[in-house]
């Protein structure tokens, strides 16, 4: 039968582009579907401007440093309207830059949502198309549980557009956003709280990390309350709400941001009409190749919930175009030792395993911990401390995980990812020369082993 397209995606996000572009670039007629935003969560409420905002806020410890360099500055005045519109701007041109990649690729772009009909149909505003291959990258949408009063808060989708900088800010949550964003927030200027219902935020990172970031951010003076839970939300007479939470105590802000997961976004996506199951998550069900439990139906990215991160959803569309249109190079996405950041002030890197996951899988291991402050600072009264630490296999020299939390983690981590891949062992770290004076070289220099 002759399909109007060799494959529709759905969701021109990070993994329905690249998918959606290098299946076009293969040869095949692709069709993609996208019905709030192109680019899809990174680029509009997400990676892009999160970062753009962590940038602003790193501002102020500039503006702190300044002095210590001789710098005599006028008080700083910060206006959240000026930063929110000049980010707005900055999307847009991102917008226009997907849409050319898309359509200069030859992929055929239609702007409405999506809702598969049957095993081989979808329907965008009230149009029908068939396709052979039909790729679900819908990508996921904040969960807020369910308490009275859950509608007065806000969640990161709203964040960014935010009118005023709230005066007082409570964030629930101990992932990724809530610890990003509670950044944000302070390093502007909002009193802060971060609320988490466990004993230490940052679940599955590195002991040493979550502790080491705890500490530097009570030093900023952020209220960090742990075993913490808002049982119910009210706005009072000002305007302002007041959170109860679950031990009773109240607490008052201008602004709740909840910050606890995302589920897959399958809103009204007529999963009804095919064989697509769901795993016991909620999240999309696929075998090792993306394939769902329906032939012509694949699934890609957050929506899938394996690893919930841009490079991830690229890589999983790109693993699809192949597939699908160049066998030949496929290659299976390798989700061993994934890099990642945390843009928190100060950030966190890391890669591999932490030193709790690699006592639980049997390693014998060496562990290099080093917490130094940072030559930058040395000018200046701020105490800050930047840790860095090493998980290595007593057995086989391998060096298993690298932490760091501290300036720039995130780009001298990545470096440290092709290190780790290539399978390096730490006599290789030590033999490396380090870049001298740089923080990064303390990574190559680490010599004594803490325990
Ligand atoms: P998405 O990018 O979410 O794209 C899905 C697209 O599908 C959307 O555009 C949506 O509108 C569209 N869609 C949904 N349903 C339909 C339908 N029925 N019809 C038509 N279109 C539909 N990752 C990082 O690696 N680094 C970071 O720094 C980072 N920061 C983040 C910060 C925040 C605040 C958030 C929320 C996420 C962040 N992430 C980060 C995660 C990253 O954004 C996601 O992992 C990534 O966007 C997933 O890509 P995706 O293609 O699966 O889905
Ligand atoms: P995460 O899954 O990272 O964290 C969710 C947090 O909310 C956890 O601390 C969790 O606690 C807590 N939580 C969950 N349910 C509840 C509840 N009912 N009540 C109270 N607390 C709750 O999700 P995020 O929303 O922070 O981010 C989603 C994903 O997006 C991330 O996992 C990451 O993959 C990606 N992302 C990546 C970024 C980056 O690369 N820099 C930045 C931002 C997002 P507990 O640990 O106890 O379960």
């Amino acid at each position: 039968m002759a399909y109007d397209f060799d494959l529709f995606v759905i969701g021109a996000g990070s993994g329905g582009v690249r998918a959606a572009r290098f299946a076009a670039g293969f040869g095949a007629k692709v069709a993609v579907a996208e019905s709030r935003y192109l680019g899809g969560t990174c680029v509009n409420v997400g990676c892009v401007p999160k970062k753009l905002l962590v940038y602003g806020a790193h501002v102020a410890d500039e503006l702190e440093q300044a002095a210590g360099f001789g710098w005599t500055l006028e008080e700083g005045h910060f206006d959240w309207g000026t930063l929110i519109a000049n980010k707005n701007r900055e999307i847009e041109r991102l917008n226009g830059i997907y849409r050319n990649l898309l359509v200069n690729s030859g992929v055929t772009l239609l702007t409405g949502h999506a809702r598969i009909t049957g095993a081989n149909e979808v329907e965008v505003e009230g149009q029908r198309y068939s396709a052979a291959n039909i790729l679900i990258a819908t990508g996921g949408w904040p969960q807020v549980p369910d308490i009275p009063g859950k509608e007065l808060a806000i969640t990161s989708n709203e964040a960014f557009y935010l009118k005023d900088l709230p005066r007082r800010v409570l964030v629930v949550g101990g992932g990724y956003i809530a610890v990003e964003f509670a950044g944000i927030f302070q390093g502007l200027g909002a009193d802060t709280t971060l609320l988490y219902r466990g004993d230490l935020f940052l679940r599955g990172f590195d002991g040493s990390v979550r502790t080491h970031l705890k500490e530097e951010l009570e030093k900023r003076g952020m209220d960090l309350q742990f075993n913490a839970d808002i049982q119910r939300i009210d706005k009072l007479d000002d305007g302002s709400l007041k959170a109860t939470l679950k031990d009773g105590r109240e607490l008052v802000a201008d602004c709740v941001f909840y910050a606890t997961g995302r589920r897959p976004m399958l809103d009204n996506l007529g999963l009804e009409n095919t064989g697509v199951e769901l795993d016991e998550r909620g999240f999309i069900r696929v075998d090792e190749q993306y394939q769902t439990t329906a032939p012509s139906i694949l699934a890609i990215g957050d929506v899938i919930g394996r690893v919930q991160l841009t490079p991830v959803a690229l890589a999983e569309g790109m693993a699809v175009a192949r597939r699908l249109f160049k066998p030949e190079q496929y290659r299976p996405v390798d989700y061993q030792n994934i890099p990642t950041a945390v843009f928190s002030q100060p950030p966190i890197g890391t890669v591999g395993l932490t030193e709790e996951q690699a006592l639980q899988a049997g390693h014998k291991v060496q562990i290099f911990e080093s917490r130094f402050r940072a030559m930058k600072l040395t000018l200046t009264d701020i105490q800050e401390k930047t840790l860095m630490k090493l998980v290595v296999d007593a057995d086989t020299d391998k060096v298993l995980g690298c932490h760091m939390v501290g300036p720039d983690a995130g780009e001298i981590i990545q470096g440290l990812g092709i290190a780790l891949k290539a399978g390096a062992t730490k006599q290789q770290f030590d033999e490396t020369i380090g870049v001298h004076p740089t923080a990064a070289e303390e990574f190559v220099t680490m010599r004594t082993v803490t325990r």
